[in-house]
């Protein structure tokens, strides 16, 4: 069957879903190609049950952790395979978001096919020949495995798969210690599990190390086992180059993604590729000016918050005709461990290569948080980063919900504000957000209370008063 649609979108995950929905409720005729899954990566084998595990190891892991507070400590009993009834029941309860009937109620057409290019406005999916101006690419990333000797002849675990396994590791071991090895890895070993990470490099190489090492000194005191600079030379067995043989139960494959840009056939549409991503500009447009790439493909940032902003940014650019540029400064991300390790724009390392040393960092640490002590927090921080006039570049924190703390600070950069705002405004108390203030107050401290300032207020305490 030919089709003709205004807007074809290629993956119905966190970036197409987006764009799809958008351009049918703009009144737009759509069609949408999916070969698996509705919901991509995120909802299936990613972030939604990633965090439903981790959930269900927070609860096992509250049971331990009572004697400060004068409840007394049990080990949990755990009954892996209903915390994996959990993991499937939240999927599916969210899974009607994104589901073909929803997305026929929207008014967008839905082929569960493999979709290719024929021409370069062409796509082939199935039965269908499917011809638009303005394509959009969402086709995701896959688990990248590493080329270790034997690895692929070994049984292992990705993200694809670790969710349908229903018996609990005796011992885990993980390879990739970024933030998917780290999560499952903590989540595990509260489960009950032994586990050990192996990382070739450092862990948490992206966050700002002042930080990371807070997330990791938990990790250990949990009892998860963690190896950096572990060079694996035979991934049958898991032998280290030192010849350590390290005997586990299962392996998890954690290494980073690939974006998915096979099977798509882009040299007949004349879109430049590599092996690791579909080439865009800063509009997202491909070397095709009819075809766009959102998300995991284009091989710009891997989480689903960036596949959405991507697709508003299609949306804008493409179907409004309005200014439509990638604005990396303001990238969010967070590490779901406990504690939660979020960082928004620059690092203080990055902060530096862009500014040079004109930048001021602030931090204030949760122990000097009343709410972070009434709950036994007694480490993590606030950190951020200005320029010479205030103007916010970065922040990061460290400690309990931090994924939902950072967001002032989102704002903040999104919005290109300074320290002063994020100074003034009056947080409730008593709050793990106040760490924030206090932070940006601080980089206020130097001149409020200094000699300078202290002179004026001695002056004007003399006048009369008024
Ligand atoms: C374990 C794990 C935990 C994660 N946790 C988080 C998190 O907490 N927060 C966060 O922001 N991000 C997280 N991510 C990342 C997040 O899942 C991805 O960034 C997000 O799913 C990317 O969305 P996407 O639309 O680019 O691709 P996907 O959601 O992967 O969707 C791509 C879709 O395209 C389809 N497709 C591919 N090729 C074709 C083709 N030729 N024809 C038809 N269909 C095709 C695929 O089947 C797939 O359904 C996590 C990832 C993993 C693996």
């Amino acid at each position: 069957m030919r089709l003709t649609p205004d807007v074809c979108v290629v993956g119905a995950g966190s970036g197409g879903l987006v764009v799809a929905a958008g351009a049918a409720q703009l009144g737009l005729d759509v069609v949408l190609i999916e070969r698996g899954e509705m919901g991509g990566d995120c909802l299936n084998f990613g972030c939604v049950p990633s965090k439903a595990l981790i959930a269900a190891a927070r609860a096992a892991q509250a049971q331990r952790s009572g004697s400060a507070f004068g409840i007394a400590a049990v080990e949990p009993r755990v009954d892996f395979a209903r915390v994996m009834d959990h993991v499937a029941e939240t999927i599916a309860a969210i899974a009607p978001n994104d589901s073909v009937e929803r997305f026929e109620k929207l008014g967008v057409r839905v082929l569960k096919e493999q979709a290719r290019f024929a021409a370069r406005t062409e796509l082939l999916a199935g039965p269908h020949r499917i011809r638009s101006k303005r394509i959009v690419l969402a086709t995701g990333s896959r688990p990248a495995v590493p080329p270790i000797p034997g690895l692929a002849e070994a049984p292992y675990l990705t993200n694809e798969t670790i969710f349908a396994n229903r018996t609990l590791p005796s011992h885990l071991i993980a390879i990739g210690g970024g933030p998917i090895g780290l999560e499952l890895a903590q989540a595990f070993r509260r489960l009950g599990a032994r586990v050990t990470v192996l990382e070739a490099m450092s862990f948490l190489a992206k966050d700002d190390p002042e930080l990371s090492t807070v997330v990791l000194q938990h990790l250990m005191d949990e009892g998860v086992e963690l190896r950096a600079g572990a060079k694996i030379v035979d991934g049958t067995a898991v032998i280290l180059d030192g010849g350590e043989l390290i005997d586990g139960s299962h392996l998890l494959v954690a290494t980073g993604r690939t974006p998915t840009v096979d099977g798509l056939d882009l040299d007949k549409a004349g879109i430049a590729h590599t092996p690791h991503s579909i080439t865009v500009d800063s509009g997202l447009r491909t070397t095709n000016r009819n075809v766009w790439a959102i998300g995991d493909c284009n091989g710009l940032y891997a989480f689903t918050h960036m596949a959405g902003y991507e697709a508003s940014l299609f949306i804008r650019g493409a179907l409004f005709r309005a200014p439509a540029r990638l604005d990396h400064s303001i990238v969010p991300w967070t590490t779901y461990t406990d504690p939660e390790l979020a960082q928004v724009g620059l690092s203080e390392q990055a902060a530096r290569a862009q500014h040079g040393d004109g930048i001021k960092v602030v931090r204030w640490p949760f122990a000097d948080n009343d709410r972070a002590r009434t709950e036994r927090v007694n480490d993590g921080l606030v950190k951020a980063i200005a320029d010479r006039r205030g103007r916010i570049l970065g922040a990061a924190i460290v400690g309990p919900n931090a994924g939902e703390l950072i967001q002032p600070w989102c704002l903040a950069l999104s919005r290109r504000l300074k320290m002063s705002a994020m100074a003034s405004f009056v947080p409730p108390y008593p709050t793990l957000g106040e760490a924030s203030k206090r932070a940006a107050g601080s980089y206020f401290t130097e001149a409020l209370f200094g000699a300078r300032t202290r002179k004026l207020v001695r002056f004007l305490a003399r006048l009369p008063v008024w």
